[in-house]
């Protein structure tokens, strides 16, 4: 029926040493920095930065000396070891490489990423998800955030940073969007390179992730993406080309996934015909956590590093495989060797992985210096205005005095679920931030909790249907059907007994009365991890990690279908509650009284995040209270929270004002206060296109297709149309473009210019003018429009952009170089770039959609 897996968090402990110590439900009402994360390996250890293992001083001291290159420095090292040493060496340990304590070799710290170092359990900054950071379209910006970024990992002592996530934004519905950068390849590739630049600049190793065409969460550990050769070229892989040939990226994570039937950690395509062959990295090949598939295969695939422990490269394995023939000791040494000069060449072996002038102990105890000012330019960069009907913002706080918030988001929501959770020292949510510059600012809540709902008794029309089945997928015959009052598994009630698995699923099916007309509140009582789904006339009502849910009903009667997915941690714990949304009336009449209204809305770490897509839609409880408070007062902003777009209908044609703020780090609220009251102008622009319907996404008729699923395989047949491409291409009008942002002030573009320079590059000139009455930041983007191929290519395509900072009446002039790759398509048969003779279209747009100047040129 409408199952949906949510135990991500569980799953997770189980596969990869995870330990989650909120309770979801506690954790549901509250901002995300109230939960608890804690990495905890199979023995309980808790993995936190700070001091290396013991290493035998004398042994490190006989290091081979710094004035060898690295390659020599790791060739002695590697000549030292035992073969077995050199087997265990290819395995993690926990979040860490191993250490030779006998030749000196420390352990190296690893830890996630991308939206910061999370820090077993500890604080550290949280700066913006990827989506907010691309949509600031500015290298330096990001750059600098990246130093900072690498002054969190280096002061806490930790080697290698897990991020950024640089795949692909293929469809608004992926589970880890949050943590990746753009739809557009060019745009993802650019900006990943200069975090990749900021942060090894701090002396510590990037690790760009999931490599490749990790786009789908949904049975992440099974999928095949299935690309053809020009389609990754194109599109999946410059994202990490980019970084790697530009940014000299350190380390590489293989995705989960499987690319053309072959898991990524195994995959020969991706990692030694690509990686090493055609962009010649010489670094780190580490799988994802416990991603790695078949001993032999992950030996001979061009994986370095399997983490977190070498399960499937165990030296056991190893062993055997070498004594078959299937595996040669080079191939490993070959892994060794790499690992070792990576580290080498960071400068590991030759330092402590501290920050001169502060300790690792004083560094875990307060927010690094730069930190949080990296973190809030980045926030107010990346904030995107989408729509502003009639200059609707900003409001001014002398003239707007009384502001009333509503939604969850308002009191924080730092990213989606899974590994990249990040407990900040402080934040800033966004009704803090507008209590900073408003006089009176009042959060209404209008969400109930089950003890509130409960207390009304729901009025059941007949005997209530009880399904229960051995599994969490609803699969096979009910084991047991009986009938009871009511939707209730509590105590004794309803429970299945003793001898049932504790891993099962419960359908309820009823009829229920409504005694008036209205809107009613749904709640079930979702705890331990626990999954639950509700349905009300075959409409879904609750779904995806959310408890509650709103739907106006007629008096009379309604079937409802309650459904119950449980582990079984905890004795199993099932109630439904509704009541008459009366808070949801006296919201309406609060936002009517108010100056204006505040309404964040969008996705948290329960209901997007690893290890499960998520809805296109915001889920009836959003849906409804939208529906209903949008109309209400003439200035209304909806602020969305989440790493992708989302469904606007039935209330965005009510609401003046749409901000995008993706998820804006620590800082947020500050950034988001100043745009609102106007102190600043809002600059950032979509790394996406915002679809006006699902259906009308290139990827949506292949992503998620449930036959493809069941199937394990994801079918890439949009090919190289990804995103605007496909919008292009097939003249579809998007809600907002890719590229889009609105500013306060207004900007022209004029005087373009193409200069062919003597190496057979083209320069694009362009000046922007501020022709407004405010201070604004504008991003120009160049695309280009290919001559006739003999491929199908996209009818424009982004091939460079600028930002630029103006004062009211100052204007500027940029340019652009573009190479002959910035022409060329990835030819299959001969696997080269190849640029097709004749005339190419240059447009200079304010968005994908947008264009204010064009010219064409001549390519030979
Ligand atoms: C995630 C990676 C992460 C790793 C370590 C995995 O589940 O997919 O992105 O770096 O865990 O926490």
């Amino acid at each position: 029926m409408f199952f949906t897996p949510r135990l991500r968090f569980l799953t997770r402990s189980l596969t990869c040493g995870l330990l989650v110590t909120a309770s979801l439900s506690a954790a549901e009402q509250t901002p995300d920095p109230a939960v608890q994360v804690q990495d905890v390996g199979p023995n309980g250890v808790l993995v936190t930065g700070g001091a290396a293992a013991a290493v035998d001083q004398q042994a490190r001291n006989r290091l081979p000396p710094s004035t060898l290159s690295p390659d020599e420095r790791a060739e002695a090292v590697l000549k030292q070891m035992t073969p077995k040493e050199r087997w265990e060496y290819v395995g993690g340990q926990q979040n860490r490489t191993r250490a030779i304590a006998r030749l000196g070799i420390p352990e190296f710290l690893m830890s996630d990423g991308p939206l910061g170092l999370r820090r077993g359990g500890k604080h550290s900054t949280c700066y913006p998800a990827g989506p907010c950071v691309a949509a600031t379209w500015n290298r330096d910006l990001v750059k600098a955030m990246g130093v900072a970024y690498g002054r969190d990992y280096r002061a806490n002592g930790f080697c290698i940073a897990l991020g950024p996530g640089v795949n692909i934004i293929r469809d608004p519905r992926g589970g880890r969007n949050f943590e990746y950068l753009s739809e557009d390849p060019y745009l993802s590739g650019t900006l990943c390179s200069s975090q990749v630049q900021g942060i090894q600049s701090q002396g510590v190793l990037a690790t760009i992730k999931h490599y490749a065409a990790n786009n789908l969460e949904t049975k992440r550990n099974f999928y095949s993406a299935e690309v053809d050769d020009r389609t990754m070229h194109e599109i999946y892989l410059p994202g990490f080309r980019i970084p790697i040939i530009e940014g000299g990226a350190g380390c590489v994570m293989n995705g989960f996934n499987l690319v053309n039937g072959v898991y990524c950690s195994s995959s020969a395509y991706l990692n030694t015909e690509i990686l090493r062959g055609e962009w010649k990295f010489t670094g780190i090949v580490m799988s994802d956590w416990t991603g790695a598939r078949g001993p032999v295969d992950s030996m001979n695939g061009g994986l370095d590093l399997e983490m977190p422990f070498g399960k499937e490269m165990s030296p056991e394995n190893i062993e055997k495989a070498i004594a078959s023939g299937t595996v040669t000791q080079e191939t490993i040494d070959t892994k060794v060797r790499r690992i070792l000069r990576t580290c080498f060449a960071a400068g590991f072996f030759d330092r402590e992985q501290t920050l001169p002038g502060l300790s690792t102990a004083a560094a875990g105890l307060a927010e690094i210096p730069g930190s949080m000012e990296a973190s809030l330019a980045v926030a107010r960069e990346g904030i995107t205005l989408l729509k502003n009907d009639h200059q609707t913002l900003p409001w001014k706080p002398s003239e707007v005095k009384s502001l009333v918030v509503f939604g969850r988001p308002a009191e924080g929501s730092l990213g989606g679920g899974g590994s990249s959770i990040m407990s900040p020292f402080r934040s800033v949510t966004i009704l803090k931030g507008l209590q900073a510059v408003y006089q009176k600012v009042d959060l209404v809540k209008t969400m109930p909790s089950i003890d509130e709902v409960e207390r009304v008794p729901v009025v059941y029309e007949g005997p209530v249907r009880q399904e229960f089945f051995k599994n969490r997928n609803f699969k096979n015959a009910p084991a047991i059907t009986r009938t009871t009052d009511a939707v209730v598994i509590k105590g004794g009630v309803n429970a299945p007994d003793e001898k049932f698995p504790k891993e099962f699923a419960a359908r309820f099916t009823a009829t229920i009365r409504i005694p008036k007309e209205g809107i009613y509140d749904f709640v079930v009582a979702n705890e331990n991890s626990d999954a639950a789904n509700l349905q009300v006339d075959g409409k879904t009502l609750i779904t995806s990690g959310n408890k509650n849910g709103l739907a106006r009903l007629t008096a009379g009667t309604h079937t409802l279908v309650a459904e119950y997915l449980t582990y079984g941690r905890k004795p199993p714990n099932f109630r439904l509650g509704w009541a008459a949304a009366e808070r949801v009336n006296s919201a309406v009449a609060a936002a009517k009284q108010a100056d204006a209204v505040v309404f964040c809305a969008g996705f948290n770490y329960h209901t997007e995040g690893e290890g499960q897509d998520r809805t296109w839609d915001l889920g009836s409880y959003q849906q409804t209270l939208l529906e209903v408070l949008a109309p209400a007062n003439p200035r209304t902003a909806v602020i969305l929270f989440g790493g992708g777009a989302t469904d606007t209908t039935g209330w965005l044609d009510h609401t003046p004002a749409f901000i995008h703020a993706y998820y804006p780090g620590q800082e947020g609220g500050t950034a988001m206060a100043e745009i609102i009251s106007g102190t600043r102008s809002p600059s950032g622009k979509l790394p996406y296109t915002f679809p006006r319907r699902i259906e009308d996404h290139p990827s949506y008729p292949y992503f998620l297709d449930p036959a493809d699923v069941d199937k394990n395989r994801a079918r890439y047949e949009e090919g190289v149309f990804v995103g605007y491409r496909g919008y292009d291409a097939k003249n579809i009008e998007p809600l907002y473009p890719f590229g889009h942002g609105l500013s306060y002030t207004t900007f022209t573009y004029s005087d373009l210019k193409l200069t062919k320079t003597k190496d057979g590059k083209i320069t694009v000139t362009y000046t922007i003018r501020n022709t407004g009455g405010k201070e604004g930041g504008e991003v120009a983007q160049v695309y280009v429009t290919p001559a006739p191929a003999p491929v199908p290519r996209p009818p424009k395509e982004l091939k460079g952009y600028t930002k630029v900072q103006l004062k009211p009446g100052e204007s500027s002039t940029v340019s652009v170089t573009l190479d002959r790759n910035d022409f060329a398509y990835w030819d299959v048969a001969t696997k080269t770039w190849v640029v097709a003779p004749g005339t190419y279209g240059i447009q200079v747009s304010a968005s994908s959609r947008d264009i204010r100047l064009r010219d064409d040129c001549q390519i030979p």
